[in-house]
């Protein structure tokens, strides 16, 4: 792939080789493993003294050609591909640390990487400690002499709070730490933390890589460095990405930087017409000036992103109301689809929370979170309508 192109080219064209019938698509290589000329090759691919295909938990060539990709669009120079997001997190922690570590993670963490922090971990006598994402003079008083790892997630979900990556970088540098983050929410269109010195990012490409709810997937990228650990902890406990769902991400990755231009343009005017309605007592968004940290994300990301979550006045009561009148947009727990689709996170996702807990991360009773598809913005309108006579 030609390294002077473009990102938004490279995640087109950073094809496979092609194979002797000159496919113009790339194919699919469903096989679990892979055959040698001889018994000599054979020996040298597994002793590393010759490059070859192996075994697919290793290595494919689709899963390798949405690696590649993927590390295009991020600008980093490893990786490896999971079954889902959470496989992803859970090597990129598990990999990483040892019995009596330390980790340092901002507050508001996908649900299942807090209970990896709280439920698991420890187990394995791995502590952490949560410090606010939104107050970085703060975080530097979280480090101990056993911390060997700053974990973070910007926007959070669903409070749509920033993390400072140019500080969460200074603060890793300066304490030898690894700088792990999980780039979901974003993707690499609108924000490369590699660029602010992140060692590893996270994906669940369930969300807007495939951008279309079709598949699970998870990607880990990074430097050669860390990959080297992650790659062979991944090798031996088997999260791999199945080949097909590689081949329909990388195809997705064709267009991710179109839609995720129609997300941003759209979730912008969702949300600055959101502000304007009678039963909306706030909206979020990290581009909407009102965001306590518009400023942070005017310098960090390129666009708002395409979730905006917003509270309504009257509580649980409007929030279902809302959701059960909605006939185009769908109720269900997923992000990142072609498909508008509303959350109501204090009785679904959240809801195993304390309500105390759910204030901390900014969760109210009448709080939704709304992935903007695809659909033309005004039949969205039309759906929500009801946010105006509440
Ligand atoms: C969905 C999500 C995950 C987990 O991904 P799965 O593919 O569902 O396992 C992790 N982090 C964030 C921010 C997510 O939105």
């Amino acid at each position: 792939m030609n390294k002077n192109w473009q990102p938004q080219t490279r995640a087109i064209r950073g094809q496979m080789d092609k194979t002797q019938y000159g496919e113009h698509s790339t194919p699919l290589f469903l096989t679990s493993s892979f055959t040698f000329g001889s018994a000599e090759e054979m020996a040298a691919v597994f002793a590393g003294e010759q490059e070859g295909l192996i075994y697919s938990r290793y290595s494919n060539p689709g899963v390798d050609e949405l690696i590649a990709k993927a590390c295009a669009l991020e600008g980093t120079q490893a990786g490896f591909a999971t079954a889902s997001g959470m496989a992803a997190v859970f090597a990129s922690l598990a990999a990483l640390v040892k019995q009596g570590d330390h980790i340092v993670a901002t507050r508001a963490l996908f649900g299942s990487t807090h209970q990896l922090l709280t439920n698991f971990l420890p187990k394995w006598g791995v502590t952490f400690t949560y410090v606010e994402p939104d107050q970085p003079e703060t975080w530097s008083a979280a480090v101990q002499d056993n911390t060997v790892l700053f974990c973070t997630e910007t926007p959070s979900n669903p409070g749509l709070k920033l993390v400072d990556l140019e500080a969460a970088g200074r603060l890793c540098k300066e304490h030898g730490l690894l700088f792990v983050v999980d780039n979901c929410f974003a993707t690499p269109v609108i924000q490369r933390p590699a660029e602010f010195g992140a060692d590893l990012i996270t994906h669940s490409v369930t969300k807007w890589m495939d951008g279309q709810g079709r598949v699970l997937g998870g990607l880990l990228l990074g430097t050669e460095e860390v990959m080297e650990k992650v790659t062979a902890f991944c090798r031996h406990t088997g999260p791999a990405m199945s080949p097909f769902n590689a081949w329909t991400v990388s195809k997705s990755l064709e267009t991710l930087h179109l839609r995720m231009d129609a997300h941003c343009r759209s979730a912008l005017v969702m949300a600055e017409w959101l502000g304007k309605q009678s039963g909306v007592a706030r909206v979020h968004y990290p581009y909407l000036p009102s965001h306590p940290q518009y400023e942070l994300a005017q310098r960090q990301m390129s666009a708002g992103g395409g979730i905006v979550t917003f509270e309504l006045k009257g509580g649980i009561e409007a929030a279902q109301r809302l959701l059960n009148s909605a006939e185009l947009c769908t109720r269900s727990s997923n992000l990142g689809d072609t498909r508008t689709i509303l959350t109501h996170p204090a009785t679904t996702t959240h809801s195993k929370l304390t309500a105390e807990e759910r204030a901390r991360v900014g969760i109210t009773d009448g709080l939704v979170r709304m992935s903007v598809g695809l659909e033309a913005v005004v039949d969205i309108q039309n759906d929500l309508k009801l946010v105006g006579e509440m």
